[in-house]
């Protein structure tokens, strides 16, 4: 369970989150939207501990990012993140990626990693690609193996950053079918994206952000009901 009270960030002189208070509770699907600039990736990487911040708090399952050393590798390894751009690593081949963290983090050895792995590459349909290398992968399948590489490591919360905006239209769904399962899965979920037929079909909640504020906070079905803040009903507009 996430909860971030009063967080601020600056970059420089830049104000990019102002007095941010979010609470997602364990299990909960999240999707957080809004314009270009309001802030959406600054806040999913604060929450997995790639930034730091200067002001509040940020706690995952009651422990605190940035408080001291120790307790912020511990909150950070509730966490997987999906990026937009795959980054996966380019010379190591699909099972290799997967099996990383395992055998360098948690210390398995080089057979149950394996294990591990091509069980989370089965289940986003791509077993076959364990012995590919990311180049010879199309676009969906490298989110897709990026998803897998991120479940090995058995995060309470998963977080996605646009996972879908850098790819084809017709790679997608594969992607969104994937994350729609995974949302079956109990697993808590915050994901920036634009793509509201999933943010509809999954969501619990819906973060609407607005430089650098969160303007509208709603269950999904009231965001999407009823006449939101007038920021976010504009942008629906646009993106619908
Ligand atoms: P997009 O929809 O385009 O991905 P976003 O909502 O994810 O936008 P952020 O990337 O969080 O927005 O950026 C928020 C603000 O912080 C922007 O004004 C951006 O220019 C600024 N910013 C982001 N990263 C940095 C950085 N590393 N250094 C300085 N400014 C940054
Ligand atoms: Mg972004």
């Amino acid at each position: 369970h996430v909860r971030i009270d009063g967080l601020n960030k600056w970059f420089g002189a830049m104000h990019v989150l102002k007095n941010i208070d979010l609470s997602v509770g364990a299990g909960a699907r999240i999707v957080v939207c809004g314009p270009s600039g309001s802030g959406k990736s600054t806040l999913i990487r604060c929450i997995n501990g790639l930034e730091p911040f200067q002001k509040g708090t940020i706690q995952l399952d009651g422990t605190a990012l940035g408080r001291n050393a120790r307790d912020t590798a511990t909150a950070r390894r509730l966490t997987g993140m999906v990026f937009q751009s795959f980054n996966l690593f380019p010379h190591l081949t699909v099972l290799a990626n997967c099996t990383l963290a395992l055998r360098l983090v948690l210390l398995k050895p080089a057979r149950e990693a394996e294990e591990i792995a091509m069980q989370h590459l089965t289940a986003v349909h791509i077993p076959e690609k364990a012995q590919a290398y990311p180049a010879q992968l199309s676009g969906g399948q490298q989110q897709r193996v990026a998803i897998a590489r991120a479940l090995c490591l058995n995060p309470r919360i998963m977080l996605f950053d646009e996972p879908t905006s850098a790819l084809d239209p017709e790679m997608i769904k594969e992607v969104l079918d994937v994350m729609i399962a995974l949302a079956g899965s109990g697993v808590t979920m915050v994901c920036v994206t634009h793509e509201m037929g999933f943010a509809r079909e999954v969501a619990d909640e819906i973060v609407f952000m607005d430089e650098g504020r969160i303007v509208e906070h709603a269950s999904s079905r009231d965001f999407f009901s009823r006449a939101a803040h007038p920021r976010a009903r504009l942008f629906m507009d646009t993106i619908l």
